[in-house]
């Protein structure tokens, strides 16, 4: 079996050979009520529809595809990340363990338990369970599956852009949410290198804004801290191969409000009926405060929609 070594359109080809029927192909999805918000054609790529609730499953798969026969698999994420190893771990017949925050919510690890994966608690910070993880995998023989900072995760997200450009080839503007820089970097790589004068833009929370903070700097910034009701897309930096790939590919990167983040949500709900979780209607938020988008055919990605019902106390009454 061929491992991919770099990314490229062939290596995410291969990733969708790979993926094949094992994962949805998710819709693109449309609203009339908030294209004229918008003041463009703004339609919904619904990664909320992927299996376990995100577009994590399609990285997860493309890695876990290239190591069959390993011991087992271990990573370090409470969130979309976790659930999706811990399924593609089922789908391969293959052990999973999944380090957690010492005081994860119960029902974000279920879904990781619920797929058969083995459950740690650990620490309070990000580096403890890293690190936990990668020791977790040198004593037993097991696989470490980083959340986006390789080559076949990357490749695996990519699919999401060769879908997009096959249903709706006259896209202008493709828009992606950006935490450690996977999901885009993928996309990027997807669409630059095959149809170029689709424009890729990266959101971020304010509260969270990396790759928007690196790029003006000039160089790869980590921030101290981060914070945002996006809880998929605090990491404090881009990753050291994802960085340069957003360097590369990603036309735009922008920032958008709580305020504008939470105004998304219940927009894309109550008038597209479309559950998207907050890290994946940052796109959206995006989307309905851009003038530079307006007229343009636009692709909002919505990359998850596995919502904490604490949400609902925070919405908007009116
Ligand atoms: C992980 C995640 C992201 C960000 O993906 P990166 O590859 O870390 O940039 C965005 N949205 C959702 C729902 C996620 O789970």
């Amino acid at each position: 079996m061929i491992n991919d070594t770099s990314l490229s359109v062939a290596s995410i080809q291969a990733a969708r050979e790979r993926l094949g029927a094992i994962i949805h192909r998710t819709p693109l999805l449309s609203s009339t009520a908030l294209s004229e918000m918008a003041g463009g054609e703004l339609r919904f790529k619904g990664e909320h529809l992927q299996r376990t609730g995100s577009f994590k499953i399609r990285g997860a798969l493309n890695r876990l595809s290239q190591i069959q026969g390993a011991s087992g698999v271990v990573t370090a994420s409470s969130g979309n990340h976790g659930q999706a190893v811990a399924w593609a771990a089922r789908h391969f017949g293959m052990p999973a363990h999944v380090v957690v925050p010492t005081m994860a919510p119960a029902i974000k690890v279920h879904a990781a338990e619920a797929f058969g994966a083995t459950i740690e608690r650990c620490g309070t910070r990000s580096r403890e369970r890293l690190e936990r993880a990668q020791s977790y995998a040198r004593e037993h023989d097991y696989v470490f599956v980083p959340p986006y900072d390789d080559i076949a995760v990357m490749s695996g997200q990519g699919t999401i852009g060769l879908e997009m450009l096959e249903d709706w080839p006259e896209v202008d503007v493709v828009l992606v949410p950006i935490g450690g820089g996977g999901l885009i970097s993928g996309i990027a790589t997807a669409i630059k290198e095959t149809s170029p004068r689709v424009r890729v833009i990266g959101v971020e929370p304010q509260g969270a804004a990396k790759a928007w903070a690196s790029r003006r700097a000039g160089h790869h910034v980590a921030l101290d801290e981060t914070d945002s009701i996006a809880d998929g897309l605090i990491s404090l930096s881009l990753g050291d191969l994802t960085y340069p790939i957003v360097e590369h590919y990603v036309d735009d990167l922008v920032t958008v409000t709580e305020e504008q983040i939470l105004q998304a949500f219940w927009l894309l709900l109550t008038r597209a009926k479309i559950v998207a979780e907050p890290s994946g209607a940052v796109t959206t938020a995006y989307a309905l405060n851009a003038p530079a988008l307006r007229g343009q055919r636009v692709i909002a990605l919505i990359s998850g929609g596995n919502v904490d019902p604490d949400i609902m106390r925070q919405l908007p009454t009116s």
